[in-house]
């Protein structure tokens, strides 16, 4: 029998089971649909569910359960957290120190601070290859996605990109970059992608695959 994670009833006409980044199993129904028959739904869809939560959680990264002793997933590395007695966060010799005091709202300005340091650097890095330019350069606190690109052309990336390795920030930078010239997915987009970024392909799976990322702090 499937064990599910969380269950959503809203006003939608029909049922649907997904799986989310971390192999968590979501279903959602309309109000008052019986058990019996998400049960039954969920044994015939046993096979899918499964095949689909081993490859989810081949790629998901341990997710912290205390800030003191994780290791974050930083720029292709890790950062030890360890909150100490001092007042100030402190950075040294691959360990991160945040103080006892409000220590993930520190942790989190510390990272949007430097992700903003990171993605301004790789932006401009990139804008001089790829011979455009963004209005505005901003970090932002979304989960669902790694970077926007406005119409006015201001690019927007999560601070979470700092859990990924460079490479595959860089990805995000060219993808929100060739966003300036063409503002969809379209054939040319990706032309453009492929220009500047010839193995696009396999950075945008794996940082697919790393989507459990978005799901730390
Ligand atoms: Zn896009």
């Amino acid at each position: 029998m499937i064990q599910v994670d969380e269950y959503h009833y809203s006003r939608r006409k029909t049922l649907a089971v997904c799986i989310d980044t971390l192999g968590r199993v979501i279903v959602r129904a309309p109000k008052g649909y019986p058990q019996k028959k998400i049960n039954d739904f969920l044994s015939a869809k046993q096979d899918w569910i499964l095949r689909r939560q081993q490859a989810k959680k081949a790629y998901a990264v341990p997710l912290p359960t205390s800030i003191d002793g994780y290791r974050l997933p930083y720029l292709g590395d890790t950062l030890l957290l360890r909150v100490y007695e001092g007042q100030r966060v402190r950075e040294g010799d691959g360990v991160l120190y945040l103080p006892q005091k409000d220590t993930e709202k520190r942790l989190i300005s510390w990272l949007k601070k430097r992700a903003l340091a990171v993605c301004r650097a790789r932006t401009d890095f990139w804008q001089g290859i790829m011979g455009v330019t963004c209005k505005d350069v901003k970090v932002s606190v979304a989960k669902r996605k790694w970077g926007s690109c406005s119409s006015k052309d201001e690019i927007r990336y999560t601070y979470r990109l700092l859990y990924a390795p460079v490479p595959l920030i860089d990805y995000v930078v060219v993808h929100e970059l060739a966003h300036i010239r063409h503002k969809n997915h379209s054939a040319s987009f990706w032309r453009e992608v492929g220009k500047y970024m010839p193995d696009y392909a396999s950075r945008r799976v794996q940082l697919h695959r790393l989507s459990s990322l978005l799901e730390i702090f």
